[in-house]
């Protein structure tokens, strides 16, 4: 079997990469030959000495044309995927909704495209969950963030001239990366506050050592996820937040809702009442902005308070991003290919056709082909 793995493209600012040397190594006794864009893994600290038994080539187009599978992070370009082999296998993420040509050259090209946003959240698939490995990342390092845009500490400390107080840090959703960040938060000193519509998420919250703020309000969707609110849910979330807002030094937002944009979770006249030097780090800025005034990519100053708007986080913490996304699709590969048959996926395996996107000329994600047929 023969894969491919791209370099990501510079313009988009992608510095992870799809396969990192210690899974190639485990990965070439099941039959496997790796071939890679020249300098793929470079700006995740992974230089191309780093693999064994790797070829590299310059020649993106030639390297996509010979493979078998193809990896990448980031949805690959048209072109990419026409220079693809009929009934070959692309592995990235694609995010189908927001790229429906993608899709339809994914489907005319009779591409297997197995989107790594799509493996199911359950318990079988956890180590394939792309999408929990890099949220938890995220989770980490919007702390990392708030605390150096904050004109002050997170743990108590005992000094000569007197003890400084332990900063307020809420999180206001707490799926994989709000729970990390609560966790992140409290290991660094701070007294944690923890949000979401979720009630199950409470316990989660306090173990990690925080307190939950409940606003009474259950919105559970399906799958696990949570639903959008009413505006009578709103209104009473509102309520019961506003307090927690204006005496948090920091805001962690992570709220999100599948298919939806991003929910407003804290609007213009809270943030007005917020302490001065107060920080909001919104995860949700990619999706809309969990914030009113979040602009994704920027930080902004409104009123008391900074809004930083990140985009791509994971890519921040590149080498471990890629470690763990290249695990994740080790495991897939595990899945598809065996010593015994080769490449041969069991589409009756609910993990790998819960994964698949498009096959043999078809749109196989029912909610997919919808939005985008
Ligand atoms: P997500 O990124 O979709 O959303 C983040 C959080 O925002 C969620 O906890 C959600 O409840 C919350 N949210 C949505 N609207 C909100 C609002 N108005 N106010 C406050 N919070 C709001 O979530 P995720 O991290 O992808 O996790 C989604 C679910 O999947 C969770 O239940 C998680 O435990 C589950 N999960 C299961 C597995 C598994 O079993 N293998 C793996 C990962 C995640």
């Amino acid at each position: 079997v023969k894969i491919s793995v791209l370099k990501e493209r510079d313009e988009g600012g992608e510095r992870r990469v799809a396969l990192i040397p210690q899974v190639a190594e485990k990965l070439t006794p099941l039959g496997i030959t790796f071939a890679m864009e020249t300098g793929a893994g470079v700006a995740s600290s992974y230089p191309d000495s780093a693999y064994k038994d790797v070829t590299f080539s310059p020649d993106r187009n030639a390297l996509v044309a010979d493979a078998d599978i193809v990896l990448a992070v980031q949805p690959p370009t048209l072109e990419t995927v026409k220079a693809m082999k009929p009934g070959a296998i692309l592995i990235a993420f694609i995010y189908g909704r927001n790229n429906p040509d993608l899709v339809k050259a994914l489907r005319d090209g009779k591409i297997t495209c197995f989107a790594m946003e799509l493996v199911p959240r359950i318990s079988r698939a956890q180590a394939m969950d792309a999408l929990s490995s890099q949220a938890t990342l995220a989770g980490y390092y919007a702390v990392l963030m708030g605390a150096v845009h904050m004109p002050k500490i997170l743990p108590m400390m005992t000094t000569a001239v007197g003890s400084l107080r332990a900063a307020q840090v809420l999180v206001m959703g707490l799926g994989v990366a709000g729970l990390q960040s609560l966790a992140t938060a409290k290991r660094l000193g701070a007294i944690t506050e923890g949000y979401d519509v979720r009630p199950e998420t409470k316990e989660e919250a306090q173990s990690l050592g925080a307190k939950f703020v409940d606003t009474g309000v259950d919105a559970t969707g399906q799958g696990g996820y949570a639903r959008e609110l009413t505006d009578d849910e709103k209104q009473k979330v509102r309520k019961a937040l506003s307090d927690h807002i204006a005496r948090s030094d920091l805001i962690v937002t992570t709220a999100a809702v599948p298919g939806k944009r991003a929910p407003r979770l804290i609007d213009a006249e809270q943030i007005k009442a917020m302490k001065p030097g107060a920080v909001i780090i919104d995860l949700g800025a990619e999706g809309g902005g969990n914030c009113e005034g979040t602009q994704a990519g920027q930080t902004v100053q409104v009123g008391p308070t900074t809004i930083v708007g990140p985009v791509n986080v994971p890519s921040m913490l590149a080498e471990q991003a890629s470690e763990l996304y290249s695990k994740n699709i080790m495991h897939l590969l595990q899945q598809i290919i065996t010593k015994d048959k080769g490449l041969a996926p069991d589409f009756t395996d609910e993990v790998i056709s819960g994964t698949a996107l498009t096959h043999d000329g078809y749109i196989t994600n029912d909610g997919i082909r919808t939005a985008v047929d």
